[in-house]
């Protein structure tokens, strides 16, 4: 198993984690339905992008069907 050589310091520790940090997400509104969604990513409510619809959209699955 390995074994830490040195002891890292409190000090070198905090250092380390300073670029840990989460970022808040940066999302932006699809030109296609309005909705908030996330940039350079297809619409999650629309499956559009560039304003070509990639996702084919389904009006409403009914999963009860598919179980019985
Ligand atoms: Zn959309």
């Amino acid at each position: 198993m390995a074994v830490p050589q040195n002891r890292v310091t409190r000090s070198r520790r905090n250092m380390r984690r300073a670029h840990d940090a989460l970022v808040a997400a940066n999302p932006a509104e699809c030109p296609s339905c309005g909705e908030l969604k996330r940039p350079h990513h297809v619409c999650p409510s629309c499956g559009t992008y560039d304003s070509r619809e990639v996702v084919a959209q389904v009006a409403e699955v009914d999963l009860d069907e598919d179980a019985a």
